[in-house]
């Protein structure tokens, strides 16, 4: 666990990344935790500088210090991108992060988590508290089964937003990426209705991102847009979301709203979500925009 070139006392946890040879360390304290889960690994680290971090089959999945990025990018654009999102739905998430950020919009009347792992949110009760402070707000629902069986399952134009808040495109994730899957959502979606995805690293990426908004496409959403933002946590640092529509275009989102929010975020505002949408040159071009 020693890092070639670190302090001979200091331990890392470092995730390789060997699609884009790089790799990204965090020294750590302690290994606090770990466990073989039926559907994965889980491992629980107490950081020098970033927190807690959770990891799963070895990559990371949220270190204390920098989760906001992600979390409040995943939620906030997709929430002020709809005029009014009342039932929300989100695929994974289990860490609770993406739950607490949707919940802090009042137009939410019901928030459905559906993660598979059940360990991964006790596991984040226990050690990233801050993250889970909604999961006993009346509207919130915890469930621990299939988010491709759960949306298969749902009445025809009954939820306004999907958030996709899940692992890498491989094992229990792998059928999250799909047109299979979008058509379940689209179906379940109301006229108007959003479903937003992680999707990965628009550096290395670039092939997964245009399969699925070809994917997307396919399964009949009239818009799709890729936002972009930092997350030092993953592979490269430089991570997105896709969203797609049902019914309508994703032109503009809701900027007065979005300006006057009554509740408070770190990373997201009106110039960041803009700045999420404005894509690199390099980036429109793969994704012929
Ligand atoms: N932010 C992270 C990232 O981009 O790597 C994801 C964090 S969250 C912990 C991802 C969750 O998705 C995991 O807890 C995993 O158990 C869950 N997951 C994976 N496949 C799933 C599925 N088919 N249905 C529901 N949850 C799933």
């Amino acid at each position: 666990m020693t890092a070639p070139g670190a302090a001979a006392d200091a331990a890392w946890f470092t995730e390789q990344h060997a699609q884009s040879g790089s790799a990204f360390g965090l020294r750590i304290k302690a290994r606090v935790h770990a466990e073989q889960t039926p559907f994965q690994s889980i491992e629980i680290f107490e950081t020098t500088d970033w927190g807690m971090l959770m990891v799963i089959d070895g990559c990371t999945m949220v270190s204390s210090r920098d989760n906001f990025l992600y979390h409040e990018m995943m939620s906030h654009p997709a929430l002020f991108s709809h005029p009014r999102a009342k039932r929300v739905v989100i695929i994974g998430g289990g860490d609770c992060g993406t739950l607490h950020e949707v919940l802090k919009h009042e137009e939410v009347e019901r928030a459905v988590q559906v993660e598979i792992d059940e360990r991964v949110t006790r596991l984040a009760e226990q050690y990233f508290p801050e993250l889970c402070a909604s999961n006993h707000d009346p509207r919130a629902e915890l469930l621990f089964v299939d988010g491709i069986a759960y949306m298969a399952e749902q009445e025809p134009e009954s939820i306004d937003l999907v958030i996709v808040d899940s692992t890498d495109p491989v094992g229990p994730a792998e059928g999250l990426f799909n047109a299979a899957f979008y058509a379940s959502c689209h179906k379940a979606l109301r006229p108007g209705g959003i479903l937003v995805q992680q999707s990965e690293s628009p550096l290395v990426h670039l092939d997964l991102i245009k399969a699925m908004r070809t994917a997307m496409r396919m399964a009949h959403f009239q818009a799709v847009r890729t936002l972009t933002f930092p997350q030092p946590l993953y592979p490269t640092g430089w991570w997105s979301c896709t969203m797609a529509r049902k019914h309508a275009d994703l032109t503009d989102f809701r900027e007065r709203g979005a300006a006057t929010r009554q509740f408070a975020t770190r990373y997201y505002s009106v110039e960041t979500h803009k700045a999420a949408l404005a894509l690199p040159p390099f980036v429109r071009e793969a994704l012929g925009e």
